[in-house]
């Protein structure tokens, strides 16, 4: 066995069993991978960004030694990766650019799939999808897996995601919004909540019968969803949904 210690920054303490340490040392089997030391402490390798052995960067493949201590590195929110310089830009861990606009939720996450969705973000949820099926979705069309479960954001083929760190879902989406730098794209009921296809307005007269008599005397504005042919329309739950969108975007700006 070796000993090695990790000094933690950010709020990467929190992710582990002992929240209140910031520097934690590990008896070890040797061969040990750096990513396996850290996974091990319960941080999935979605939640790191750089690794410094005495200074100087290392990558998840290297071999922890006896003695040796390092220097973890949270990622960076993405508005902060954009506009910072930030050291040893060659030598970060997670792909880059950091921002994202395509994502599946874990199957516990449904409300925040359906939130995403309505702020127009393409986003993959089934209440019945195995780990392995999400982890598939996510490699293939270069999605970033959101899930609180450590187990699946540790997987190999997850090369990006978060760990979501809030339960509440609207303070979810806020973390969503600044780690992966979308507040200028947020684009309101352009996706269908309930199967994530895409809205297209349509005339009144096309979906009147449709439509409940005392909401078509005063609504003049509908939207169809081309997948599931869900009708929308513009009622006093759209005016609840824009005032809670703005509340978030000041949340996620501040
Ligand atoms: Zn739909």
């Amino acid at each position: 066995m070796i000993a090695i210690s990790f000094s933690l920054l950010g709020d990467l303490p929190a992710l582990t069993g002992a929240p209140g340490l910031r520097h934690r040392v590990l008896g070890l089997p040797a061969q040990t991978s750096v990513k396996e030391a850290l996974e091990d402490l319960g941080i999935p390798h979605t939640e790191m960004d750089l690794v410094l052995l005495g200074g100087l960067p290392v990558g998840w493949a290297h071999r922890v030694r006896d003695a040796d201590r390092y220097e973890v590195h949270p990622v960076p929110d993405a508005t902060a990766d954009r506009n910072a310089d930030l050291p040893w830009l060659q030598a970060r861990l997670q792909p880059r650019p950091l921002a994202r606009e395509r994502f599946v939720c874990d199957r516990h996450l449904g409300r925040l799939a359906r939130l995403l969705r309505m702020l127009g973000f393409d986003t993959l949820y089934g209440n019945d999808w195995s780990e392995a099926e999400i982890a598939r979705a996510a490699a293939r069309d270069g999605r970033a897996v959101l899930s609180c479960s450590r187990q699946l954001l540790k997987r190999r083929a997850v090369a990006a995601g978060r760990l979501l760190r809030a339960r509440d879902v609207d303070t979810q989406a806020v973390e969503v919004i600044r780690r992966f730098d979308l507040a200028g794209h947020v684009n309101p009921f352009a996706r269908c909540g309930l199967c994530n296809g895409l809205l297209r307005p349509v005339p009144k007269s096309d979906v009147a019968v449709r439509v409940p008599l005392r909401t078509r005397s005063w609504c003049e504005r509908f939207f169809l969803c081309e997948r599931c042919d869900h009708l929308y329309w513009e009622g006093t739950h759209v005016q609840k949904m824009r005032e809670r969108i703005a509340s978030m975007m000041a949340e996620a700006g501040r």
